[in-house]
């Protein structure tokens, strides 16, 4: 017997008016070329918080309102990476978010993709180098933290794909990082790779000029209050900063606006009819050290139990493949996605994982169960993203629907589920993922960092290394 849709008028209306609406990429295009980046402590930040407050009350959204806290914002500096011998000469970079104020010299010494087995490699000349390690497999913090923990002087971080100009992305992870970080582009890492293997020793310095200053930011947040069980949440979230060098169009704002045609239709049809409450937050600062989610996990207090599920849309409108669905290790939520993909009719991808490296993950450590939509078949890496070209032209407006049109039809569904098989962590789980799981390999390295540096001595650390 075929699985009958209980959802079936609902579902109609809600996919009818996302595959009709021009509400989103409006919206989008508005935040891109009005606004720019987003980066925080820029006037576009403040600009999209107004924006995104006003859209929310617009839906018909309750309790709107913007989530201010202060942070160290980190401002860019001119940034200058001089070859001093074999050649003298002075090529292009930037520096990498967080990057302190400081001058370093070294040996450059590469180290591929910057795995544990790369840096083992070249143990005995890491002491005091510069290591340069491309973008692509691992994340960059990774990386960094490698170098950290081999003695480097410096990082640089080459961009491994051709043609989009150098890559960015935060080294600091919310605190001023410990050695100067810069990114080049693929070409310029070449040619400094072209120099060593004609030349052997190839010494550069590294100069930078960033500041920190007490910034404002905000998360901008808003609700439709459930009927029967008003207490309990569902969070639907995504950050609306980008790099301060892009429009950050794809990431984060095609999960940006996934999140807010998901509150216009939830909003428009089923506001009366929604057991539980579902809260929309759009957080700020993700790009550089997750401030605005880490703000909102803290700010839930200690009875977290009535928080059901996060979901983390991070650029869920990518382009370039099929809209599934990540749990962040959460096996026995697999059968109620499963049915709903029953009931939807559709086959719905649901894979099991998790990382440290966006906003779910203040909420993971609470113990909050968290998942997020991913770009099934997307090629691995971020390609253009993190680069000055992920502008508006690269959006997909037919990928952000898809998003939406699912992320909608699901929550839906959760927040009118009779029970839901959804449990907080408890804290010995937490820490058993943060030692075990694969994914959050990133947390083990900051805790070496720490655990070499001291963290309260971290900061006369990063002034002694710059001699
Ligand atoms: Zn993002």
């Amino acid at each position: 017997m075929p699985t009958t849709n209980p959802y079936l008028e609902l579902d109609q209306k809600i996919v009818g008016d996302i595959y009709t609406s021009t509400e989103p990429m409006a919206l989008l295009t508005t935040l891109c070329d009005d606004f720019g980046s987003r980066f925080g402590g820029t006037e576009g930040a403040s600009l999209a918080a107004d924006l995104l407050e006003e859209k929310f009350a617009s839906y018909g959204l309750a309790n709107v309102h913007k989530d201010a806290y202060d942070y160290d914002g980190w401002y860019r500096g001119e940034a200058a990476l001089e070859i001093l011998s074999p050649v003298e000469r002075e090529v292009p970079c930037i520096s990498l978010p967080y990057c302190p104020a400081a001058e370093v010299e070294g040996d450059l010494v590469f180290v591929d993709e910057g795995i544990e087995k790369d840096f083992e490699k070249e143990k005995g000349r890491l002491a005091e180098s510069i290591v340069i390690s491309r973008s692509g497999g691992i994340h960059r913090m990774e990386k960094y933290d490698r170098a950290i923990l081999y003695d480097a002087n410096g990082f640089i971080f080459q961009n491994h794909y051709p043609g989009y100009g150098a890559v960015t992305g935060t080294v600091g992870w919310n605190h001023e990082a410990v050695i100067p970080g810069i990114g080049v582009s693929y070409e310029t890492g070449e040619f400094l790779h072209r120099l060593s293997r004609q030349n052997g020793a190839v010494r550069v310095r590294i100069k930078t000029t960033d500041e920190y200053r007490p910034t404002t930011a905000w998360n901008i947040v808003g609700e439709l209050r459930g009927k029967t069980h008003p207490d309990e949440v569902i969070i639907v979230g995504c950050h609306y900063d980008g790099h301060d060098i892009t429009q950050g169009a794809n990431d984060p704002l095609s999960g940006m606006v996934v999140v807010t045609e998901m509150a216009r239709v939830l909003s428009a049809y089923a506001k009366d009819g929604l057991a539980r409450t579902v809260r929309f937050i759009a957080w700020s600062n993700e790009e550089v050290g997750l401030f605005g989610a880490y703000h909102d996990a803290q700010g839930l207090g200690d009875n977290l139990a009535h928080v059901r599920f996060v979901w983390n849309l991070d650029s869920a409108g990518n382009p370039g493949g099929r809209k599934g669905i990540q749990l962040h290790r959460l096996p026995d939520f697999e059968s109620f996605i499963e049915n709903a993909a029953e009931e939807m009719g559709q086959d719905i991808a649901v894979g099991q994982g998790i990382s440290c490296y966006s906003d779910h993950y203040p909420y993971f450590l609470r113990g909050l169960p968290t998942g997020s939509i991913t770009t099934v078949g997307r090629p691995p890496g971020r390609g253009f993203g993190h680069t000055a070209f992920d502008t508006v032209d690269k959006t997909d407006v037919m990928s952000i629907r898809e998003a939406a049109a699912l992320g909608a039809r699901l929550v839906i569904r959760q927040l009118n589920a009779e029970s839901l098989p959804l449990e907080l962590r408890d804290a010995e789980e937490v820490e058993r993922l943060l030692k075990e799981d694969s994914g959050l390999e990133q947390h083990r390295l900051r805790e070496a960092v720490y655990e070499k540096l001291g963290k309260e001595n971290l900061r006369q650390y990063c002034d002694a290394v710059r001699k």
